[in-house]
């Protein structure tokens, strides 16, 4: 019996289908086709750099490991005809190729070896290409950018921290229809299962778990608990009848993405470091903020976005010389370089002063303006002056505040704050999933 780690990418398009949802019927079709196959722990989703131009909808890589007896360039034909079906299907001129990858478990270690520890950490930062001759070797891998992401998955390390998500996918009749959900429904549901996370945005009461384009997938439950999510799926209200559900193992909502601040900015990153804001926010069309924070000794733009919301209220109240701790991409545009906050948290904040009148000696009344540069004057008894008072304003932050982007503009890898403080251990555990008869 041999044991194969098998990762796909890239099925999906601004067209239609998904990779999760194409992932799950080849998990259905080698069930059926091989009656030797054992799945090993749940199928891993995994996001990749959300950062990456011209990628669509999250960027998720799939993969599983299994044994078999079958012979592994059997398997990878199964596997390809169900991919490239699909992507014919789906595939808009663009460019873009699926990636398979099939490996045995010694090619996996010799590959891994090859590309080293850190390859999984590059495929969540960098924009990588792989130029490895031992992979042109192998006959078990088709496809070009798409391979990255499906070797990145099969790599992918969550022995530190991992959530679960429960993917319901719609029947096929329903595709391109509008998600009805019950709102009232979801938040209850949603508050009564503790370990699951960004179901709906607590400020605008607007939900997240349905997606909005053309694909399968009828909702998402993201959790820490894969029990709870089975739990709250059952106690959704759902008029429409769904096809099938699958719990996947993710790296969503870890943080994994993020590197700590090096002394060079790479384009397309996600950083998390100490700034200091180096100039008051200003305001844009649209709603937009923009502040430029030193951080390391050097200068840069900081964009908060409208859809961010609360963050992009918060950034509205920063001022010169405040210190926060931010989390953001660096993305770029005609005027060069900037960071697209995330997340901050305030680590101390200046006094905020208002430059008022001074008041009258004589009558203790305030003083009014006498005009440009000519101080101030005293309506009732002419008295001037020509110092004004400095009037300590409250901060609306709050020193150890922590401030997050709305929900809905929130990325799938950003840690939520109900996941804090929670780290998921990988122990064994054991393949949930719905019946593979029903699919
Ligand atoms: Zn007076």
């Amino acid at each position: 019996m041999g044991l194969y780690h098998l990762g796909i990418d890239s099925t999906d398009s601004p067209k239609g289908g998904c990779t999760t949802w194409t992932f799950v019927r080849v998990l259905q079709k080698l069930y059926q086709e091989d009656h030797t196959i054992t799945f090993h722990g749940y199928p891993r989703l995994i996001r990749l750099n959300p950062n990456i131009p011209h990628r669509t909808r999250g960027n998720a890589a799939l993969s599983v490991s299994f044994s078999s007896d079958s012979d592994q360039a059997k398997l990878f034909e199964i596997v390809k005809e169900i991919v490239l079906r699909d992507f014919e299907e789906y595939s808009v001129d663009d460019g873009k190729f699926p990636g398979i990858v099939i490996l045995s478990d010694n090619e996996f270690k010799l590959l891994k070896s090859d590309l080293g520890a850190d390859f999984y950490n590059s495929t969540l930062q960098h924009l990588i290409k792989i130029d490895n001759s031992r992979i042109s070797d192998l006959a078990t891998i088709y496809g070009k950018e798409g391979i990255v992401g499906a070797l990145g998955s099969i790599m992918a390390d969550l022995e530190n921290d991992y959530t679960h998500e429960l993917l319901a996918y719609r029947k096929k009749a329903k595709f391109n229809t509008i998600r009805k959900i019950d709102i009232d429904n979801l938040i209850e549901v949603a508050d009564n299962h503790s370990s699951s996370f960004s179901s709906y945005d607590p400020v605008s009461k607007r939900e997240l778990i349905c997606p909005s384009g053309p694909d399968p997938i009828f909702l998402g439950i993201r959790g820490d608990d894969p029990r709870e999510l089975i739990d709250f799926y059952d106690n959704l209200e759902i008029e429409e009848k769904l096809d099938y559900w699958m719990i996947f193992i993710s790296n969503q909502g870890t943080n994994q993405h993020v590197m700590k601040m090096q002394s060079k900015i790479k384009l397309n990153s996600v950083v998390s470091t100490m700034a200091t804001v180096s100039k008051d926010p200003v305001e844009f069309r649209g709603g937009h903020v923009k502040l430029e924070l030193q951080i390391n000794g050097y200068f840069i733009d900081c964009m908060v976005f409208e859809p961010t919301k609360q963050l992009r209220n918060a950034a509205r109240e920063l001022i010169e010389g405040d210190r926060i701790y931010i989390h953001g991409a660096i993305s770029s545009n005609e005027f060069g370089e900037y960071i697209s906050l995330e997340y901050m948290y305030i680590v101390d904040q200046l006094d905020k002063f208002n430059k008022l009148p001074p008041v009258c000696e004589n009558c203790n009344d305030r003083m009014t303006s006498a005009g440009k540069l000519s101080g101030y004057k005293c309506k009732k008894c002419s008295q001037r002056s020509y110092k004004s008072i400095r009037e300590k304003i409250d901060r609306k932050l709050i020193v150890g505040q922590r401030v997050y982007a709305s929900h809905s503009a929130q990325r799938h890898l950003t840690r939520p704050l109900i996941r804090l403080n929670t780290r998921n251990e990988l122990i064994n555990e054991k393949l949930i999933i719905s019946d593979f008869s029903n699919i």
